[in-house]
């Protein structure tokens, strides 16, 4: 058995249960494989892929708190820190019900060579705990926030673990998670980012993942004559990696046409109004049958269904495993030319398949949704300074970051004969300047 599949196996065995991790992994793996085979007895003596695969440490934690009745909540808290070989780990806190240890850990190892590609000094971590902030007042998701905070203080700081938003972390978590450490810590420093502008935040760090994806897809169509003017776009989700790619997918020209929540879709044939989509997701936090009710152009449906849509590029940007194979066929029987995936992993491994198979330009997660994580190195290298720079310094950067990722995606994928593997290319190009770091710091 080779190496690579050794790995594989022992890995899956030690770590039972861990679906999205497996995945995830086996994906990683089979794409380094190429290199792997290159300097494998090196590799093998070194065990550098079972280190790479076992994270540095892994923290769980009681998070108890109390709802508005007066009665105590008990959720569970998870810190993931997977990679330090070229930094402080950086990841996001994801707050969502179905948060558990195997997709903590699918999250902080595609963190890792994530935060590689974006070339910025930032090692891989993830976080995040089962709590619902849906339907939450405001002071009980501060009273959560406190809770997880006093317990994960110890562990992170601005040198040693730098942790951010995802699923159900946004502005206002952020601001109460920084007001509990700084509380318990004494230290004003940059120890989150995603914060408020008021008090350390950057500038486009809120757009940044929305519109580093259309930045990476332009790159990318660009790359294969084709112009993203005028193309029909589809998008799930209704978060901040969705509003944000809306908007500059319509800045470029594009008709981004859907989006989605947990409950139904949205189909507006005059292209979405995402002004309204803002107000209703970021003001009101409501759900999408509002938006259908305030425009005439859209129809909403309950339940899946974005991508039977008829459309030229499709970004899906809701939650892991939201395309499917049958997704992805109907999206290749409507004659799609691009898929780019803005959330993390998206899309399942045999819909990714059939995908390439089928010649659709495919853009992964890792590298096409990095800029939000660059953008959150941006703010740290601010935050040290003590210096804010200009939306359009950190935008010029942001567009610049994501270009770099394609090419070098690109590159990598050329020089092993992969062609238009940008999934293969991202992971190589990832895994090289990781694998070189921990190889030069010894057996650590
Ligand atoms: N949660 C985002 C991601 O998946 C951002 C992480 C960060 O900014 O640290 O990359």
């Amino acid at each position: 058995m080779s190496y690579v599949d050794e790995v594989i196996e022992t890995i899956i065995e030690q770590n039972p249960g861990e679906a999205e991790f497996h995945q995830a992994l086996r994906e990683v793996m089979e794409s380094i494989r190429v290199v792997v085979e290159e300097n494998e007895e090196e590799y093998k003596k070194n065990a550098l892929l079972e280190r790479l695969a076992n994270p540095e440490r892994q923290i769980k934690f009681r998070v108890p708190w109390v709802d508005d009745n007066g009665q105590v909540q008990v959720n569970t808290g998870y810190r993931v820190q997977f990679n330090s070989a070229i930094g402080p780990y950086k990841g996001g806190l994801r707050f969502h019900p179905s948060v558990n240890i195997g997709i903590i850990k699918f999250l902080g190892f595609e963190q890792i060579f994530k935060n590689s590609l974006t070339g910025l000094p930032i090692g891989g971590g993830k976080g995040g705990s089962n709590f619902d902030p849906k339907g939450k007042s405001d002071r009980e998701v501060m009273a959560f926030c406190q809770s997880f905070m006093t317990e994960l203080y110890r562990h992170i700081g601005a040198d040693t673990d730098v942790p951010a938003g995802d699923i159900g972390v946004g502005a206002r978590e952020v601001g109460f998670l920084f007001g509990q450490y700084k509380r318990l810590s004494n230290l004003y420093e940059g120890v989150l980012t995603g914060k408020g502008l008021t008090f350390g935040g950057s500038l486009t760090r809120t757009e940044a993942t929305g519109y580093g994806l259309l930045y990476f897809t332009n790159a990318m169509l660009k790359a294969n004559d084709i112009d993203i003017a005028g193309k029909t776009i589809a998008v799930s989700g209704a978060g901040n990696v969705a509003i944000y790619a809306i908007e500059k997918a319509q800045q470029l020209g594009g008709k981004p046409v859907t989006c989605s929540d947990s409950t139904g879709w949205i189909y507006d044939s005059e292209g979405i109004d995402v002004e309204l989509l803002k107000e209703i997701k970021e003001v009101k936090r409501e759900r999408l049958t509002a938006y259908a009710k305030a425009r005439e152009s859209a129809e909403y449906h309950e339940g899946k269904g974005v991508w039977t849509v008829k459309c030229d590029i499709a970004l899906p940007c809701a939650t892991q495993n939201e395309l499917q194979l049958e997704d992805a066929k109907s999206l290749v029987e409507n004659g799609v030319l691009a898929v780019a995936e803005g959330a993390n992993m998206p899309t399942t491994i045999e819909a990714t398949e059939y995908l390439q198979e089928n010649d659709v330009l495919f853009a992964p997660g890792k590298a096409s949704n990095a800029g939000g994580v660059a953008t959150s190195a941006l703010e740290m290298a601010q935050n040290s300074q003590r210096l804010s720079w200009t939306f359009e310094e950190v935008d010029a950067k942001l567009q610049n970051i994501m270009e770099n990722i394609f090419a070098n995606a690109a590159a990598a994928a050329e020089e092993y004969g992969l062609d238009k593997n940008y999934v293969a290319g991202a992971n190589i190009a990832g895994f090289k300047k990781v694998v070189e770091a921990m190889n030069a710091q010894g057996i650590v």
